[in-house]
């Protein structure tokens, strides 16, 4: 038996079934999807176009504000870790990383994955704009257990659903400053989004919608360890549209087993065959990131071994050093290795970017999500 719909996760078709079952007329269906994921107002009571009994009708079908934001944290960089509350406890975090035009030309890959867009405006108007990439969560916690990963180290609690997910950017939109503006999401912050996929795929679908936000698939971008049936199903889903990121990090069994305990079950050779049969948007390669553990996955070898993998797939490298977690015994290579590490990989004919760490004074960089000052 198919669960309801979560009001907060509905699309607009969706709606107007919905309604029709209160005896509303369609129209009502643009206007509450509208009042939700264009204008971020999720209480029905705040909904002044709506007929008192069906404000009372939504309210008491469970349309209610999903998370609330507890804590923003300001980084040095620029960056903001905001830290929500869910409706049962729970927490979770998203951070806006702000990308001035300049940093966008100068450091080609500063805020996230996704730098193709980032390029300033050549319209005047726009040039004081600072675009911002908002990265969020997908589950309380994650099941796949990285080694180097804070969010891994807590477990999984639960899956966030789509209006968990989709929410905190509403809530991320209204924190930006005046010359700020939303420019790229990422799926990269707690949590595994292809172990979650029915409510990562609906919050893409919400995120996307023309009525709602309307942001373009273009300016999404899911980051994931690589489940082969997920990068399948998003595939099907959402081919040619969907930026994705491979958090692959080595091409070498033994050393990316020891990494992610997630690579006994889909080693590389599966994950790679299952990317040369992804559909990435046109002039969009493939992210590969690599995160370089001193000692770990940063010898020459391993660079080699990792461009000969790569070979023949539309990709590009991104190198980050390691980010410092409290209580791990794992550190960032000396600047001289990760050099050395992005030669041969330049050398062997590929797009290799070293990316600034940013947001490690607030605990918002990769890796580094929860545990720091999330309690439960
Ligand atoms: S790196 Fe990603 S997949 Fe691995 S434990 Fe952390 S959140 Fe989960």
């Amino acid at each position: 038996m198919p669960q309801p719909i979560d009001p907060l996760a509905r699309l607009p078709e969706e709606w107007v079934e919905a309604l029709a079952a209160l005896g509303e007329p369609p129209y009502r269906a643009a206007q509450i999807f509208r009042w939700i994921h264009h204008r971020g107002v999720i209480d029905p009571e705040a909904m002044t176009n709506l007929p008192k009994a069906l404000r009372l009708a939504l309210h008491e079908a469970g349309l209610a504000p999903p998370l609330q934001l507890e804590r923003e944290h300001r980084s040095a960089d620029g960056a903001r870790k905001l830290v929500a509350r869910l409706n049962d406890g729970a927490a979770i975090e998203t951070v806006l990383l702000p990308v001035s035009p300049s940093s966008a030309v100068t450091d080609a890959d500063a805020a996230a994955v996704v730098d193709d867009d980032d390029e300033p405006k050549a319209d005047g108007a726009h040039e004081a704009t600072i675009r911002v990439t908002q990265c969020i969560s997908t589950q309380v916690g994650c099941a796949l257990g990285c080694v180097f990963c804070a969010s891994g180290a807590a477990g999984l609690k639960r899956h966030l659903t789509a209006g968990e997910i989709s929410a905190q950017v509403l809530l991320g939109r209204d924190l930006l400053e005046p010359n700020e503006s939303l420019g790229n999401v990422v799926l990269m912050g707690m949590g595994e989004p292809l172990h979650n996929y029915d409510a990562t795929a609906r919050a893409i679908r919400l995120l996307t919608h023309p009525a709602g936000l309307g942001l373009s698939p273009r300016r999404i971008t899911l980051s994931t360890v690589g489940l082969p049936d997920g990068l399948r199903r998003l595939g099907e889903d959402f081919g040619g549209q969907i930026g994705l990121a491979i958090s692959l990090h080595s091409a070498n069994n033994v050393t990316r087993s020891a990494l992610m305990p997630v690579n006994r079950r889909h080693p590389v050779g599966e994950l790679l065959e299952a990317l040369r049969h992804y559909p990435a948007p046109p002039g969009r390669p493939i992210t590969i990131e690599i995160a370089l553990i001193r000692g770990q996955n940063d010898g020459l070898a391993d660079a080699r071994q990792l461009a000969k993998a790569l070979r023949g797939l539309r990709v590009k490298i991104n190198l980050i050093p390691m980010n410092p977690i409290d209580g791990s015994p794992f550190g960032p290579p000396a600047s001289a290795q990760i050099r050395a590490f992005q030669d041969v990989l330049r050398d062997a004919g590929y797009l290799c970017f070293l990316r600034r760490r940013r947001g490690d004074d607030v605990a918002a960089a990769c890796g580094q999500l929860v545990r720091r000052d999330v309690p439960g």
